[in-house]
């Protein structure tokens, strides 16, 4: 394979468009795509008509618009370029088609905010994520909005939230004497995953109904030999790398990474970082062909965040900067960082925005499967802190204390022989267990789910790194020197925002007790997490950025607790399925099945004191009881709830419903290790996590 050849080849990219593009309709389009410039619709009609040409090369019959819906995942309706022409038809595809579509809007979420009879939604072209071919359709990237112009997706606000960036960082740059055309932010999401065989997928109706395995005892060998993490690709993980890698790179979408993870049959992919809107637009994209590539190969790919219980879940670290249209990253510290006064200006505002939104980013990352991470030890905790690492934290240090800042000279690495290299030592440890971190040139936000549409946290993160930016620009706009000004406003905001910074062990107790001290938030599941959002403080920042409105943003907290209300009763209903018509049977005909041969034994030697079986049917009998009357407590509690009342009934689902479902596991897991595998209706942790070889 010529990889630099291949890859790309389903995009209509920078090079196709030069290639097939009139000139001027070229240019027009690339200063809208690198400068932000307002889009020229005149030339949608060439663009169009270049673009059907190339897709129809490429096989298409079809085109689609692609949007990202409430749902969180995309949305596709395929429209087939054929136009009558006398008996015969023609492949054309208008510029008006390319712009502007219209689904029926009524059937996706829209938190309450628009009344579905009003259900016009548009979706409208977003020339800066390139065109794709997949599957004989023409994908074209765009924003869904309603017929009173309320955005109805994610990518909409995304863009708007990187507007807001580019807004306020300019006028920032200008202080310092930079002038540039545009800033925008970049995102490299690192995807975890799982994979399984496919038989074993097909026997549990909870990984297919929910994702997860609601059940299920563990398994002898977890992840505590720590022999997993990089460890050597077994021959069907790496035939289905390689297959994912050359389809992801067809799309232009620059996988970098691969390698096994931490827990068993859990794997990672990293691509190359990119402008955020196309990072997200690439991810979801990956997602798809994750599972498709792994279906090819007899697996299935999870990307529930939690899919077995007592080995980790799995993540998407969302690294983040800001750069210019010049190549300038914001966020770079350089070789002085003590003198670099806009990196200091940078960092200082990213702390102010984190500490002062702790609230609105947390929530940014809650979901029903996200909250079996977050505070569990594997993902960061649930309280947002920041890790600077030693040097920069050293730095940071200095200028709160208003004292010199001496640079560590010791930033050489090498283990004491000759034949070794000595390297340069990075700026920044790693430190696993940070929520947000900073390293090298990026912050690393860490608490994303794996399965997360990484829109909501960027959205988030934009917003209020760029309503900071204002603040800070508002402030030393007209000031007489700008260094000392900003050195000033440095120190200040730094004083001001310094409990927010924790270098050490995230996952240690100690933590949560001097979070608290430091009146940090611990909001440690999604019902408690969202209402924030609802707080004057928190909306206002995303209206006085132009993000959502009122009402949108009130529709994105609604609709994020109206699906974990969802969520979980759907997981609930399962869970009650499987125990009532599978589990419970099973382990009473086991059960018989001992009685019997109690019998008949007693039947060959007389009555005998005590024996296996004995033991085994009380245990069971007790513990099949027990889950009967869990089965009973949950279905009566789930019946009580008004499930349309979501914002009531998140509540109830954390605090009533999860501990009842929690309850129910105990015993049926518990019976699981008891009761003979011939009779355990499904396949158990071993099955699932050691049958791909
Ligand atoms: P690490 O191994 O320290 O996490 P890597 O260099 O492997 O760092 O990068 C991890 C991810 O961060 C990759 O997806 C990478 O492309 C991305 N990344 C690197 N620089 C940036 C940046 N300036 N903005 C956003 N993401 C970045
Ligand atoms: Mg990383």
């Amino acid at each position: 394979m010529n990889l630099p050849e291949k890859f790309g080849e389903n995009v209509f990219n920078d090079t196709v468009q030069k290639e097939m593009l009139p000139k001027e309709v070229y240019k027009a389009l690339r200063a809208t795509i690198e400068a932000g410039k307002q889009l020229d619709v005149s030339i949608a009609g060439a663009v169009a008509a270049a673009m059907k040409d190339w897709a129809v090369s490429k096989g298409a019959t079809h085109y689609t618009h692609w949007f990202q819906p409430l749902t969180g995942l995309t949305a596709e309706k395929h429209d087939s370029f054929i136009e009558p022409d006398g008996d015969k038809v023609i492949m054309r595809l208008t510029g008006n088609s390319l712009i502007v579509g219209e689904p029926d809007a009524s059937s996706f979420p829209s938190g309450g905010s628009r009344a579905t009879y009003m259900a016009r939604g548009y979706t409208a072209w977003d020339p800066t994520s390139p065109a794709f071919v997949k599957d004989g359709t023409l994908y074209i990237p765009t924003i869904f909005v309603s017929y009173t112009g309320e955005t109805l997706d994610k990518k909409g606000p995304l863009l708007r939230s990187m507007n807001a960036i580019d807004r306020q960082a300019k006028r920032v740059l200008k202080l310092f004497g930079i002038e540039c055309k545009k800033v925008a932010t970049t995102v490299g999401p690192e995807q975890e995953y799982f994979l399984i065989d496919e038989e074993e997928y097909l026997k549990r109706k909870d990984l297919q109904l929910t994702g997860r395995t609601l059940f299920g005892a563990p398994v002898s060998r977890g992840q505590e030999l720590e022999d997993q993490y990089f460890g050597v690709l077994k021959p069907r993980v790496a035939a289905f790398m390689r297959d994912l890698d050359e389809e992801l790179w067809s799309y232009g979408i620059p996988s970098k990474t691969k390698h096994n993870e931490v827990a068993p049959a859990q794997h990672e992919m990293a691509p190359i970082f990119s402008t955020t809107n196309i990072a997200v637009d690439n991810n979801m994209l990956t997602m798809e062909i994750m599972k498709k590539v792994a279906q090819k190969h007899g697996l299935v790919c999870l990307l529930h965040e939690k899919p077995f219980r007592g080995i980790n879940g799995s993540g998407k670290h969302n690294n983040w900067s800001m750069s210019t249209d010049t190549g300038l990253n914001l966020l770079n510290p350089g070789v002085n960082p003590e003198t670099n006064t806009l990196f200091k200006l940078m960092l200082a505002a990213v702390i102010k925005a984190v500490d002062d939104y702790q609230g609105p980013l947390r929530a940014s990352v809650a979901s029903a499967a996200n909250d079996h991470r977050l505070g569990a030890n594997e993902a960061p905790p649930a309280i947002i802190s920041i890790y600077l690492g030693d040097q920069l934290g050293a730095l940071v240090e200095s200028i709160i204390k208003g004292e010199k800042y001496t640079a560590s000279s010791d930033n050489k690495c090498g283990i004491g022989v000759p034949e070794s290299p000595i390297f340069p030592k990075d700026a920044t440890d790693r430190n696993r267990t940070s929520p947000f971190a900073f390293t090298g040139n990026k912050f690393e936000f860490r608490m994303l789910g794996s399965q997360a549409n990484v829109s909501d946290a960027n959205i988030c993160l934009n917003t209020i790194v760029a309503s900071t930016l204002e603040l800070f620009a508002d402030e030393l706009e007209g000031a007489a020197s700008i260094e000392q000004a900003a050195n000033d406003l440095i120190a200040r905001e730094l004083k001001a925002h310094e409990r927010i910074i924790f270098n050490l062990d995230g996952y240690g107790p100690e933590w949560e007790p001097e979070a608290a001290r430091r009146g940090l938030l611990n909001n440690k599941n999604t019902a408690d997490a969202v209402p924030v959002f609802y707080e004057k403080k928190n909306i206002d920042v995303f209206v006085e950025q132009g993000v959502y409105t009122e009402a949108e943003a009130i529709a994105r907290a609604d609709i994020r607790l109206e699906n974990y209300t969802k969520i979980i009763n759907i997981e609930a209903l399962t869970m009650l399925e499987m125990a009532k018509r599978d589990v419970i049977p099973a382990v009473s005909d086991f059960i018989g099945d001992l009685c019997q041969n109690v019998a008949s034994k007693q039947a060959v030697c007389g009555e005998i004191p005590f024996n296996a079986e004995k033991k085994l049917i009380s245990s069971l009998s007790k513990l099949n009881d027990e889950a009967s009357a869990a089965v009973d407590k949950l279905e009566a509690d789930l019946a009580a709830i008004d499930k349309e009342q979501f914002r009531a009934a998140s509540q109830s689902m954390a605090h009533i419903i999860i501990p009842d479902m929690e309850e129910l596991r105990k015993y049926v897991d518990e019976m699981e290790t008891l009761t003979s595998s011939d009779y355990w209706p499904y396949p158990n942790y071993f099955d699932l996590l050691y049958s791909v070889k």
